[in-house]
């Protein structure tokens, strides 16, 4: 099988390991959407718009995606097995930047409360308009990643949530050092 050659914006090197966005194969849901069955707009704000490869943060081009205002909004991708986390990157919406802070990103295992209860990779203290934040994991462990506004009323807007992570079973069967080996390539092995 010929190995894959990926986009460029879909490969990134963090922290000296070269992983892929793994968020693009990845299923994504929320707590609510908004404009949901309101003159049929509610794609502008679906939930699989955070993980549609575009980091376009203007909201009326229909990359973002959009909860209501609500108690605890979330926002969560399912990866479809266990990945090692190396770096989380959200890009928010040019408008109102404000809401996202406060966010907190979570990393596990387990669908309780939504995914809310697993634990916590990073705390957003804020991300600029339109601008674009990478927040690093260290290697936690998880199928999920959620991210959430805890504890007030709040719309949840993600322009893009890139994941850059490998499945936990393919970490395991790679020797050490490999990856470092692929620093300044601009390809991903083994596929
Ligand atoms: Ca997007």
């Amino acid at each position: 099988m010929e190995e894959s050659q990926p986009t460029v914006s879909s490969v990134e090197t963090v922290q000296g390991v070269e992983s892929e966005n793994v968020a693009l194969r990845g299923r994504a849901t929320q707590s609510s959407i908004l404009f949901k069955n309101v003159n049929g707009q509610d794609f502008m704000s679906d939930a699989i718009n955070a993980i549609d490869g575009n980091q376009d943060p203007d909201f009326v081009h229909g990359s973002c995606s959009h909860t209501n205002y609500q108690l605890n909004p979330w926002w969560r991708v399912d990866l479809l097995e266990p990945h090692k986390m190396y770096a989380i990157s959200i890009t928010n919406r040019i408008h109102v930047p404000e809401r996202l802070k406060g966010a907190e990103i979570l990393i596990g295992n387990s669908l309780t409360n939504y995914g809310n209860n697993n634990a916590r990779c990073a705390y957003i203290s804020g991300i600029g308009a339109g601008a674009t934040q990478t927040f690093y994991c260290h290697g936690m462990v998880g199928r999920y990643v959620n991210v959430i506004i805890r504890g007030r009323q709040e719309w949840l807007t993600l322009c893009e949530v890139q994941v850059f992570a490998e499945p936990v079973d393919k970490v395991s069967t790679i020797s050490s050092g490999w990856r470092h080996s692929q620093l300044g390539s601009s390809h991903v092995n083994g596929h």
